[in-house]
């Protein structure tokens, strides 16, 4: 039965690949970004499609629709690291605010709320790898604290509408997650390597590159996203892959790939930049059958060709 759902934040990197594949199922879908981070182009093949609706709108003013929906797809956030400075005020705003409308929104037309989580709840985690239960180690006051805690208060609403309001809610924490629509000035590790390696830059490289991350590719996470959607589980699922690279191993999967002659530059690190990151995904494993099939080179190699005509805008 195709339902209408709403999704904010729908014209960004994530959003829009999550559009996609909603419409591609037959439902209606509404986009609403106000294109702070988002980018019209990512959806621009749908404006087309009948019943797909853009909506150029702040989520963290008041929300009102006219269609009647079945869910609330709260996805809308700068989510990068060098966001966290330039939209510092914006991020705590979405993550509060803009949650509490969406709740709001979700409640008035007795739709389900998907909320969109991140790994960074988990801060510079002192548990390795990450599972659900663990409540993180995040700095209240530092740099990255904007988007940290503004998804941390998202989590605590989304599950007091839940337990109040007895919303049908679902929450997931991604992982870093790549692939084609990242913005050219995003400015994480994944873009700026590509986009560096194609170019024959130097690869900038903070602190000295043992600090891990465990890339995923975007379908891999949309599948996850909509598999969680079918099952009625109302705590945090992890989404992400679970193989860890150091960015020095990165650097050198990118290099590899590119054929790129590029050195190493390196860099300072960043105020409390998490050391290790990896998801424990037996939670999404046992309750969605669901696991990364993408693997970095395959991954990376799909999202060559994007960054190339990215290189090519900005050049
Ligand atoms: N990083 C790096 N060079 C860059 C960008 C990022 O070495 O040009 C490092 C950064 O310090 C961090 C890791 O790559 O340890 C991942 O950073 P990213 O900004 O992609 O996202 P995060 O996982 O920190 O949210």
């Amino acid at each position: 039965m195709p339902e209408t759902i709403l999704i904010t934040g729908g014209a960004g990197f994530i959003g829009s690949h999550l559009a996609d594949r909603l419409v591609k199922e037959g439902n209606k879908v509404i986009v609403l970004d106000n294109l702070v981070t988002g980018r019209t182009e990512n959806i621009e093949h749908l404006l087309k499609v009948p019943g797909f609706k853009f909506i150029n709108h702040n989520v963290s003013e008041f929300i009102s629709i006219e269609e009647d929906l079945d869910w609330v797809m709260h996805f809308a956030s700068p989510a990068s690291p060098v966001d966290f400075e330039k939209l510092a005020i914006p991020i705590l705003k979405v993550g509060s605010l803009g949650t509490h409308n969406a709740l709001g929104l979700a409640r008035e037309k007795g739709a389900k709320f998907f909320l969109a989580s991140t790994s960074e709840v988990y801060g510079c985690p002192q548990v390795h790898p990450q599972p659900e239960s663990y409540f993180g180690n995040v700095n209240p006051i530092g740099p990255r604290a904007v988007y940290d805690e503004s998804k941390r208060f998202a989590e605590a609403i989304t599950m007091a509408y839940h337990r109040e309001h007895g919303i049908d809610t679902r929450i997931i924490r991604i992982f870093n997650t790549y692939g084609p629509r990242m913005r050219v000035d995003d400015g994480r590790v994944v873009c700026s390597f590509l986009s560096q390696a194609i170019e024959g830059k130097d690869l900038t490289v903070f602190g000295d590159g043992l600090q891990t991350r465990s890339f995923q590719y975007v379908d891999d996470l949309i599948e996850g996203i909509v598999r969680l959607m079918g099952v009625e589980f109302h705590e945090p699922v992890n989404l992400g892959n679970p193989v860890e690279f150091t960015m020095l191993e990165l650097a050198d999967v990118i290099k590899k790939i590119t054929a790129a002659k590029s050195e190493i530059k390196y860099l300072p690190l960043g105020q409390d930049d998490p050391k290790r990151r990896k998801p424990d995904i037996s939670r999404a494993k046992e309750l969605l059958d669901w696991e990364p099939e993408i693997d970095l080179e395959i991954g990376l190699k799909m999202s060559i060709d994007y960054f190339k005509s990215l290189s090519k805008l900005s050049s």
